[in-house]
């Protein structure tokens, strides 16, 4: 069993020599609390041979970790008023423990810092235990106790790889650093060595998995489950309180707690109140722990840290929108630039089109009151007055008859340059008589305008316009009937001598 457990262990590991064994009293505690017929005399005599491990227990019993109303006083007591199995959890915590040196270590890899991490990890994941009602907390005590445990085995048996880890990690390593260079992480490592030992499943499973819940397989055990939930926030808690960068967590920590109907106020409650079940499990272990703490401000800054992240995640997202706004805009512009006529910056055939389109299409649907007027302009003699006096004057002409157009449109109509020197004028509501006027408006304006050539040459151009309206439409393609009248109506303006407008009296109706 042991051997075929170990060799899940990644091969650097699994053919390590070095690798940690379990202490003689765990073995001892272990074969008991595997024996149906031990009894607590039986458990407590193999306790009592190591007299270091007794006193803890002891002082454990009576510490406010447990919370009992009455002194403890010997080992048969503690186990009939904690239970076996919780007083067997304990013991088994200390011994597999104890050979953990507690200060000292290497560059990036301080056993004070194991250490710290490992007491908070055990304080925080019983008192989310009892806050959740899952009573397992010997179990999280024990699962917080060891959960770095991996690391310490990476760093004894594989010195030179985890070398890398710590160098490359942010502070203390966590299990995507190690995965990102090993491709395994210390949860693993430490569950398949705790499988090892035989130590109970609950343990081996949420050691493995509690930096990740999610990763359990599907036919796990709800009280595995519920525990494994139980301790990753209490990894979590380990990172407030013990990494600088404490606002992930924080939040991370916040959102599950707020799942679970805790409230942010009350959770910060509980982060502060570690501090005396940390202090009290520090001296059970032997461990010097910084004296001055500020548990409160640790958390503040946490806070802190939290609005920071949320400011940059607004950031962001204002970032996000600010691109997509622009995405936008610029979709915008390209859907114009495709509409609008270069030379006269007013729309262009196309342009013209989609407008006519929507507007006969609303015809179909419904009654619109006014007729949609349209109204066809064409430069009189333009070949003649490029041949005259150029090309380029000739685009003069046209801009200028463009600019005439938008100015004298209202928003509601659309003019546009239909090709070469015609123009068009949508008139979504109008009447006959309107839009002779119109046009006729129009005409003289244009007619107005003197355009210079050079300095003693002064002319001025005229237009032709045919019009025609639209009071109901059948189909789409109506439109075309629409442009037909108007250009048959400009027609007449031109074998009538131009410079003059004729609009259809007949109102086109499907
Ligand atoms: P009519 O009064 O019968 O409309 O005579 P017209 O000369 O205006 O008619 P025709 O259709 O014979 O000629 C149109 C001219 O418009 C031909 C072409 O040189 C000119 N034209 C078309 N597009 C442009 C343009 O973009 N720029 C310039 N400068 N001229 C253009
Ligand atoms: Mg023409
Ligand atoms: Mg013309």
């Amino acid at each position: 069993m042991t051997a075929r457990v170990l060799d899940e262990l990644p091969p650097a590991l699994a053919n390590a020599d070095n690798l940690p064994s379990v202490p003689g009293v765990a073995v001892e505690v272990l074969r008991l609390s595997k024996d149906e017929n031990a009894g607590i005399d039986e458990f407590a005599n193999a306790i009592a041979r190591d007299p270091a491990l007794a006193a803890k227990l002891l002082k454990l019993s009576n510490s406010s970790l447990f919370s009992l109303s009455q002194d403890v006083a010997t080992l048969n007591q503690a186990t009939m008023i904690l239970g076996l199995k919780s007083v067997q959890l304990m013991s088994l915590s200390f011994s597999l423990t104890n050979s953990v040196p507690r200060d000292g270590g290497a560059d990036g890899f301080q056993f004070s810092e194991y250490w710290r991490r490992s007491l908070v990890g055990s304080v925080a994941g019983r008192s989310f235990c009892r806050l959740l009602g899952l009573e397992k907390e010997d179990e999280a005590f024990m699962c917080g106790l060891l959960a770095h445990f991996g690391q310490l085995v990476m760093v004894q048996c594989m010195s030179d790889e985890y070398a890398e880890v710590l160098e490359t990690a942010e502070g203390w390593p966590d299990r995507t650093d190690e995965q990102r260079l090993l491709g395994f992480d210390h949860g693993v490592i430490g569950g398949t060595l705790f499988r090892s030992w035989d130590l109970p499943e609950i343990i081996c499973s949420v050691v493995s998995h509690m930096h990740d819940p999610a990763g359990l397989p599907e036919d796990t055990d709800e009280d595995i489950r519920a525990l494994c939930n139980a301790m990753h926030m209490a990894t979590l808690t380990e990172k407030i309180l013990c990494n600088e960068k404490k606002g992930e967590p924080m939040r991370e920590l916040r959102e599950i707690s707020r799942e679970q109907g805790i409230p942010e106020d009350q959770l910060d409650d509980i982060l502060i109140g570690l501090e005396v079940g940390i202090r009290e499990a520090a001296e059970l272990l032997d461990l010097e722990i910084e004296p001055d703490t500020d548990y409160t401000a640790i958390v503040n800054e946490a806070r802190s840290q939290v609005v920071n992240i949320s400011l940059g995640t607004a950031a962001t997202l204002q970032k996000t929108e600010r691109r997509a706004h622009n995405l936008e805009i610029e979709k915008r512009q390209l859907a114009t630039e495709a509409t609008t006529d270069k030379l006269t910056g007013i729309a262009n055939r196309a342009g013209f089109d989609a407008t006519l389109e929507k507007e006969v299409v609303d015809r179909i649907e419904l009654t619109v009151p006014n007729a949609l007027g349209l109204l066809m302009i064409d430069v009189d003699k333009f070949k003649n007055f490029n041949d005259s006096y150029g090309h380029r004057a000739g685009d003069r002409v046209l801009k200028i008859v463009g600019n005439v157009l938008k100015k004298m449109t209202r928003d509601t109509d659309q003019p546009a340059r239909y090709g070469g020197e015609e123009f068009a004028v949508i008139v979504p509501q109008t009447t006959p008589t309107a839009l002779k006027t119109y046009a006729e408006r129009i005409r003289e304006t244009i007619a107005s305008v003197p355009l210079p050539i050079d300095d003693d040459t002064v002319v001025n151009i005229t237009v032709s316009i045919g019009g025609a309206l639209l009071v109901k439409a059948a189909e789409v393609g109506d439109s075309d009937a629409l442009v037909e009248l108007a250009d048959q109506h400009l027609y007449k303006c031109k074998e009538g001598g131009r410079n003059c407008t004729r609009i259809a009296d007949q109102v086109l109706k499907y």
